[in-house]
């Protein structure tokens, strides 16, 4: 699948639910309303449509939410798609939260999941439960060393916040040394309305990297996972540090990605409104031809990039769905 701007799109994320046990701050209001869940696709379903995509070209598939561990039988998912790296797949990941890592880490690691991204914003337990509204710290941490004991490689993504977790990032690089974890800062972006005004909570990335050089040796790398983050070697601990910049670097040209959402949904770009619904013609029973075909005609809409920065000087919401609709 290449885009009329000759990307090829080998990467979908799949949000399996909108979700989630947690209420983080900059990503979900505090009273959501979630989906009925007959509106969602069935994992039978999903498992089918990723099919489709494995067929055209999909190498990898990140399954995400809401908070993917939470929908029900989400391990007979992991497992049916587990079974197709080899034949086209080449790699099955999760974005989780960590809440019910505990429990599903061997399951994950059995179906033939290698790497995993753990959400964790902050290592203070009165600060994590204030920025997720819902959590317990240990909770989240008894997650993640399960996954690390199951042999899954673990890289940590915390949303940078001016004023909130700036003064952790120190701390949070020796923790994940210290524990053999990669970890990523990512800049907030402009998606749903929540109740707090994010623009007070903007915090660019190009100030943080400096800040931290005073402390850590930072390498350059050429690492790259497929994402857009860019990656350092943290000479000190001798992991990987990675910076995703979505408003003061533009990534979309090297843009390789869709996102289907858990009601059949496809995203062609994460801060783009155009879609393509998938769940009425999985269940007129569409053929795999059918299938292909409306694939590739999605992937022919996807547009250039996406525009963060303009919405920004607004100040509102630039993109209406929340970041657990599109999974981030
Ligand atoms: N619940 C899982 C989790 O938290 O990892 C998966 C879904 S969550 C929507 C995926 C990622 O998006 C998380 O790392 C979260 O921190 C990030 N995220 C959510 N809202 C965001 C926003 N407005 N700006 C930047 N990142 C956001
Ligand atoms: Fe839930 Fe993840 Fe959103 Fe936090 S970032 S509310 S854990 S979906």
């Amino acid at each position: 699948m290449i885009d009329p701007f000759g990307r090829p799109i080998t990467y979908l994320r799949v949000s399996v639910t909108d979700r989630c046990d947690l209420r983080c701050v900059y990503c979900m209001a505090e009273d959501m309303t979630f989906l009925p869940k007959r509106e969602l696709l069935t994992l039978e379903e999903l498992d089918c449509l990723s099919a489709a995509f494995i067929r055209l070209g999909t190498t990898k598939i990140r399954i995400t939410g809401g908070e993917p561990l939470v929908r029900r039988d989400i391990n007979l998912l992991f497992r049916s798609l587990g079974a197709r790296l080899g034949s086209g797949l080449n790699e099955l990941t999760v974005t989780t939260n960590g809440t019910q890592l505990a429990k599903h880490a061997e399951g994950l690691y059995a179906a033939g999941v290698r790497r995993i991204n753990v959400s964790l914003d902050s290592l203070d337990p009165g600060r994590f439960t204030q920025l997720t509204r819902l959590g317990k710290i240990e909770q989240t941490l008894d997650g993640i060393f399960a996954a690390k004991a199951a042999g899954l490689a673990i890289k940590i993504n915390a949303v940078a916040m001016k004023g909130v977790n700036e003064d952790e990032f120190d701390a949070m690089i020796a923790w994940c040394g210290e524990h053999g974890f990669d970890l990523c800062l990512i800049e907030t972006m402009p998606m749903g309305e929540i109740s707090e005004d994010r623009s007070d909570q903007y915090l660019p990335l190009s100030i943080v990297r400096g800040r931290l050089r005073k402390t850590w040796t930072l390498e350059d790398t050429d690492y790259r996972t497929g994402g857009p983050a860019r990656y350092f070697d943290v000479k000190e601990t001798g992991r990987r540090i990675g910076f995703i910049t979505p408003m003061t670097h533009n990534f979309c040209e090297s843009c390789n990605r869709v996102r289907l959402t858990c009601t059949g949904t496809l995203y062609m770009c994460l801060g783009q409104d155009d879609s393509a619904e998938f769940r009425p013609l999985l269940r007129a029973g569409a053929s795999d031809a059918e299938l292909d075909d409306a694939i590739r005609a999605a992937i022919a809409r996807k547009p250039k990039g996406h525009d963060f920065i303009i919405d920004r000087r607004h100040d509102k919401a630039s993109v209406g769905r929340h970041m657990s609709v599109t999974g981030g």
